[in-house]
């Protein structure tokens, strides 16, 4: 069995994000960046699906050749191998999506495993793109899932409980918290990790379907107010919360 993993590298969630000078992009300088953490959930699904099943794992992410840390990451979790779609500029999530279905159609992957969401980005799309792009089923948000033959029955989660849905290969399955425990990257894994191959092939070039504009931060919160301290202050906190605050 052929599975592939997609993976895409952010600024670390503990980062403070600066927006550039343009207003358009992140500023670079001093961001850490980082495996997307939801990724994480899918390189150990993928993993844990291929120790069952047996068949090879690839890790494949769009971007730049700093990419190749995540893509790392998972070779040292125990992916086989790598592939690097070469772009040195941002893309949107159809454009990504688009590479990335030529890649994996080229591969004949018939389980692809992605994360729910991008922390970057924040779009939750790239996966269910890709199994359009590649005619395949897609099964979003997976908390649980099982193979049994052509066979697939997810768990996905909604809105204050569970679906559990059946669909087949081939599947693009997009991978949400509590699916599994990621494993760690053992000393053996990391060095394994460095004889593994990286590919890294230009990724083919795409028009944008979407045009960041602009970004910015949300307003400043405003101070706090300390009415009074005893309940000669209540009638005036009402109305405030009334009038202008208006949540009461
Ligand atoms: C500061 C910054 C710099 C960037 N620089 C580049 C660049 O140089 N070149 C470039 O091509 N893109 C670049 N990007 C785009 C980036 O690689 C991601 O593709 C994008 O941020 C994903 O956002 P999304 O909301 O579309 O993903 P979502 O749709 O939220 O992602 C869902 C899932 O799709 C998969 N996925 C998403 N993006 C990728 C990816 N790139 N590769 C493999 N799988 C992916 C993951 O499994 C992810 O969990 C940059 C983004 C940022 C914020």
């Amino acid at each position: 069995m052929k599975i592939a993993v997609c993976v895409s590298h952010v600024p670390d969630t503990a980062t403070k994000i600066k927006i550039a000078d343009d207003s358009k992009t992140i500023d670079p300088n001093g961001v850490t960046y980082i495996i997307n953490p939801y990724d994480e959930f899918a390189v150990e699904e993928a993993l844990k699906t291929k120790e069952k099943f047996g068949g090879e794992v690839v890790v494949i992410s769009v971007g730049s050749e700093s990419n190749k840390e995540s893509i790392k990451k998972a070779l040292a979790m125990g992916v086989d191998r790598g592939i690097l779609l070469k772009d040195d500029n941002p893309r949107d999530s159809f454009g990504v999506a688009k590479v990335l279905a030529e890649e994996i159609k080229n591969e004949q992957c018939e389980i692809v495993f992605f994360g729910k969401q991008s922390v970057d980005y924040d779009n939750s799309i790239t996966g269910q793109l890709t199994a359009e792009l590649l005619g395949y089923q897609c099964i979003s948000v997976v908390v649980d899932l099982k193979f049994e033959g052509e066979k697939v029955i997810a768990e996905r989660e909604i809105e204050g409980g569970r679906e559990v849905v059946e669909s087949r290969l081939p599947v693009v399955i997009t991978a949400q918290k509590g699916l599994n425990e990621p494993r760690y990257a053992s000393l053996k894994g990391i060095m394994a990790a460095k004889k593994k191959v990286i590919e890294e092939k230009p990724a083919a070039g795409s028009k944008p379907t979407v045009e960041i504009l602009k970004m910015h931060k949300p307003p400043a919160k405003q101070p706090g107010r300390i009415l009074g301290t005893d309940s000669s202050v209540v009638p005036e906190l009402v109305r405030l919360l009334r009038e202008e605050a208006k949540v009461i």
